[in-house]
Order: structure tokens, then sequence, then C-alpha cells
């Protein structure tokens, strides 16, 4: 059984795409009103997993819970429930700043004033403000982020998964974004993320998960599974260091001929 404050309670995950098991019976608890982080290299079922909890992809295998409703039941109320930053950024690419917001806020059902009063606040806190009225297959990679960020946020979500929300976000936004976050979760809100940045799961998190090859090979608060050693040490200890030998693409370099 799952523990009661878990916002995400995951039990023998499963998924396979042909003969490629891309998770392998995970189990995993996200405490309610933490910042977690789930790291893993390339291909270890990060993505796989989020997309699963968050009702994308259909499970071989396993029990998932949200916020205390098994997804399987009560699919449409835990689509309520939660945010998502999907990796791909899947977007309305006709529709402006400003419009995308709106029908996302109306599609989740809120009223059109608060729909308008709080796509104008994210906008402006974003810093998109200048480009609302701006077609969104015209913005930049990180103005795409920027806005499939608000949309998962105009709901208010008691809880958020975010795939690589950082990436392609320049520092002042980052720093922005971080404090939005921080906001959500000091108002009760659970935030998972993935990323690959060690330095900023660490500064951000309290929990963390680390999967490797379709499996969680750790997890618990940060100080545990990092031990005395920054957490990018630990995540290379966890998932095995792959040194190059000295040899290995000497050909490349000015001086090689
Ligand atoms: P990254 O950090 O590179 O984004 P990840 O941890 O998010 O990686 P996943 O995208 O979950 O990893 O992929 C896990 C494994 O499942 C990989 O081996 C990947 O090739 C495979 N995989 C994921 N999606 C599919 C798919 N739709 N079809 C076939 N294989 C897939």
């Amino acid at each position: 059984m799952p523990p009661p404050t878990a916002a995400v309670a995951l039990r023998g995950l499963s998924k396979r795409f042909g003969d490629k098991v891309a998770v392998d019976g995970i189990d995993l608890d996200v405490p309610t009103g933490c910042f977690f982080g789930l790291v893993g290299p390339n291909g270890a079922g990060k993505t796989t997993t989020l997309r699963m909890v968050t009702g994308l992809l259909r499970p071989d295998a396993g029990e998932i819970v949200v916020d205390g409703l098994d997804v399987r039941h009560h699919a449409t109320a835990v689509k309520a429930r939660i945010g998502v930053l999907p990796e791909d950024l899947l977007l309305f690419e006709r529709l402006t700043g400003t419009e995308l917001l709106t029908y996302t806020g109306l599609l989740r059902g809120l009223a059109p004033d608060l729909v308008d009063d709080r796509a104008t606040e994210l906008l402006e806190v974003l810093g998109l403000a200048d480009d609302a009225a701006t077609l969104v297959v015209d913005y930049s990679h990180g103005m795409r982020k920027k806005i499939a960020l608000a949309a998962a946020l105009l709901h208010a979500p008691r809880v958020l998964f975010l795939d690589e929300p950082f990436e392609a976000i320049d520092p002042v936004s980052s720093r922005v974004i971080r404090s939005v976050l921080e906001g959500a979760i000091g108002r009760g809100a659970t935030v998972v993320l993935s990323s690959h940045v060690m330095e900023l799961v660490e500064r951000l998190c309290t929990q963390v998960a680390v999967m490797h090859a379709g499996r969680v090979v750790a997890t618990g608060p940060i100080d545990d599974v990092r031990g005395a050693v920054s957490l990018e040490d630990a995540f290379v200890e966890l998932v095995g260091a792959r040194d190059l030998d000295r040899g290995v693409l000497g050909w490349y370099g000015p001086s090689s001929g």
C-alpha cells in the first residue's frame, strides 16, 4: 500500500517496446509537497515513466496512484489535478501565446475572467508579455518551453510533472520559474522534474530518484542518496562511470594530421 502522504505512488510499473524493457517494474513514492528530482542517464526510462504517470502512455503492468487516486479508475479526475510539461512540447502552432493559454484554460473548465487574469499574469511573469500576440510557431525554443509551462500552471495543479523544465531557459527566466515553483510548493503543491543538470536538481530538490536501465537504483531524501559526495558523483557511481581509453577518438584534434 502506498503511504497516504504520497503525491505519486508507483508499484510494479512496467513498459516494454518490442524487446526493449523501458521501465522494469518500478516502485516509487513521491511525498506530497516536495520538489522531487528524477534523474538517470539517457534511455534510463524517465520520460516513459512520466508519460505513463501523466496518462500519455498505457503501462503494461503496475499501479499508479496520483494524489490518492488510481489513474486506471479516475483518469479524468487525475488529469484535472495534474499539470504536465512534456518533453516534446507539442503545441497549437497557429495560436498566439494568449490564445493558447485562453484555449487551455477554457478547456480546463476555468471561468473566462479567471483565465484572462491568470494568462496575463503568467505571460508577464515569464517574460512573454511582449510576444503575447505572436504565433507560437514563431516562438524560440525557450519561449515554447515557457508558454508550455504557463499552460501547465494555469489551473493551479496539485501535482506538476516537468520534463527538463530549465533546458533552453535563460538564467533570468530560470530564476523566476524556480521562485514560482517554490511558491507553489509552499502552498502545498508537489513538483516532479526530470533533469540531467545535477547542480540544479541538487539545489532545488529535497527528494530524488535515480533511474538506470528501467529501474530505480536509489531514492529518498537527496542528502541520503548523495551521502558525503556531490549528486553528480553519486549518480556516476550508481549508474557506472565510463572512462575513455586514451586512444579513443585519438584522430580528432588539429595536430593529429
Ligand atoms: P533521456 O534522458 O535520453 O531523455 P529517458 O530516461 O527519458 O532518456 P526514455 O525516453 O524513457 O528514457 O527511454 C527509455 C528506453 O525506451 C530507451 O531505450 C528508448 O529507446 C526506449 N523507448 C522510449 N520510447 C520508445 C518508443 N516509443 N518506441 C520504442 N522505444 C522507445
